[in-house]
């Protein structure tokens, strides 16, 4: 099986990092393993942590519309180069942790994404360099107040709430180029997004290349490539959940 890459709290209140094991049991790392986390002795029953979202990021990364048929859907055109914005490390929460919706907005959406996790501190890199710089891949919701985005001139508020980002709920180290990204709501069958990672306009070692150029990218950090076509809106009530083909799937309720 892939090794998971995790971060949890014991019920002790001991955050770790580690690698998930098929019984659940966590093999606990003495640091996060982008850093040369070693393993240790310790083993923690699956009755003994919660998951936590599985790093902790100086700062989110996000791309708008790189998926082409997402661009159409927004009635806009592909950006001939990346569309950055940033989400604050708050918007951060773990797989079966709530969204919050807030008094603010009467439209929240889901966006089901690809997530990068940088491992190396990166500035001014080539796209090679970029590719040994991504240390894993996870999933991630960028759930955005499209109203407020709408009305606002820039995205800080609608994509800037508490809860806004849940992320996980594990790293792998390798994900397929063809590898789908799929997003549903509640019991549903199909699916509201579907789409394969190469559908991408901008490949994940060019969006890290590009960032580099802006900002450093530190260990940890994390990058989001943006979402396919399908975005819908969410409500109090509702749950989304976001699958990757080799990843899993990241699961939370909207209240
Ligand atoms: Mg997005």
């Amino acid at each position: 099986m892939t090794q998971r890459y995790v971060r949890i709290k014991t019920n002790r209140e001991q955050i770790y990092y580690g690698v998930l094991k098929a019984n659940r049991s966590v093999l606990v790392y003495d640091a996060p393993p982008w850093l040369n986390g070693q393993e240790t002795d310790m083993v923690l029953e699956s009755d003994t942590y919660q998951l936590l979202a599985p790093c902790v990021p100086s700062k989110i990364v996000a791309v708008g519309k790189n998926y082409l048929k997402h661009a159409v859907e927004m009635g806009t055109p592909v950006p001939n180069e990346p569309l950055l914005f940033l989400k604050p490390p708050t918007t951060i929460v773990a797989d079966t942790q709530s969204i919050i919706y807030p008094l603010q907005s009467q439209q929240v959406d889901y966006e089901g994404e690809l997530a990068l996790i940088i491992g190396d501190r990166c500035s001014k890199v080539n796209p090679e360099q970029a590719a040994k710089s991504i240390w894993g891949y996870t999933i991630a919701n960028d759930v955005t107040a499209r109203d407020l985005q709408r009305k606002d001139n820039q995205w800080t508020r609608a994509k800037g709430f508490d809860t806004f980002c849940p992320l996980g709920p594990w790293i792998v180290r390798e994900v397929s180029v063809e590898a789908t990204i799929q997003t549903f709501i509640n019991d549903d069958h199909a699916p509201r997004q579907s789409a394969v990672i190469s559908d991408m306009v901008f490949n994940p070692d060019f969006l890290v290349s590009y960032i580099s150029q802006i900002m450093t990218l530190l260990p940890g950090d994390v990058v989001l490539t943006g979402t396919p076509e399908g975005v819908g809106s969410i409500k109090p009530g509702d749950s989304v959940r976001v699958e990757i083909e080799g990843i899993g799937s990241l699961l939370n309720q909207v209240a």
